[in-house]
């Protein structure tokens, strides 16, 4: 059987774009590209012409079994998605899910992501940290999500928009409190990249305050509770446990 190579493309730079990304983008039969117009573009800058095949939420399911067949059947592909590294807020986990099952290699080309990138730079401890992804679009839904993460104690990393950052840095504010210190990437590896640091209140208004703050692309990142919040909620969840012991 072929191999199916999970190929991370840059996020901005195109510099960043690895010369084991190029070789394996070259080789492969095929590529599987969430939107085939924007790797295209990526393709034909560096002179690779290779057959594109379009995968996104709505037909990765669909895709997955011929996917499946074709490399089966001893086709080499690659994944890409239209900017880092695929299956981090993107398509192709139930491609490799499925690869995987039919006993495929899947194979990694590792490369940029925007949330490491970010943690990379920012500052806070990162010995620990979750990925939440993107936040829930609608209000009421956001916030409850937040609600749940107060209490958390290893750092969080968040994706957001430029359509939404102001509403999110409002909404992190009030959930986790103005004086929680945090950090926004703006524009990673691209000509506009901003990285500010502070507390939530003060990042909130230099957003607010500056409409070039609120263009591109954002990751935010947000300290944890501490090991206070941490030891408070393990000495809650102990006593719990005592109490449903007792109530048996
Ligand atoms: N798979 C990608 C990765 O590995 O980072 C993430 C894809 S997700 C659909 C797109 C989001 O990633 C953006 O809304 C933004 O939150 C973040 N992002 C992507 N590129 C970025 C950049 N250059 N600077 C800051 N954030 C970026």
């Amino acid at each position: 059987p072929g191999i199916l190579h999970v190929v991370a493309t840059p996020i901005g730079n195109l510099g960043d774009l690895s010369a084991r990304a190029l070789e394996t983008l070259k080789t492969v039969s095929a590529i599987c590209a969430e939107d085939t117009r924007h790797t295209r573009q990526l393709l034909s800058h560096f002179g690779l012409d290779r057959p594109l095949l379009a995968l996104h939420q709505h037909n990765e399911d669909a895709q997955a079994a011929q996917l499946v067949a074709r490399l089966r059947a001893g086709e080499s592909l690659a994944l890409v998605s239209d900017a880092g590294t695929p299956l981090v807020s993107d398509p192709g986990f139930r491609l490799v899910r499925a690869a995987r099952a039919a006993g495929i290699r899947v194979s990694p080309v590792p490369g940029a992501c925007a949330a490491i990138a970010a943690l990379s730079v920012a500052g806070v401890p990162s010995d620990r940290f979750v990925f939440e992804g993107f936040l829930p679009a609608k209000a009421s839904a956001r916030r409850e999500r937040l609600s749940r993460l107060v209490g958390e104690p290893r750092t969080l990393i968040f994706y957001e928009s430029a359509h939404r950052i102001e509403e999110s840095l409002e909404d992190l504010a009030t959930a986790f409190g103005n004086e929680r210190v945090a950090v926004v990437g703006r524009e990673l590896t691209k000509l506009f990249e901003t990285v500010l640091d502070g507390s939530l209140g003060e990042l909130k208004a230099r957003v607010a305050a500056d409409p070039n703050q609120r263009k591109g692309e954002f990751v935010v990142i947000v300290e944890g509770a501490g090991d206070d919040a941490d030891a408070s909620i393990a000495e809650g969840r102990r006593l719990y446990a005592k109490l449903s012991e007792h109530l048996k």
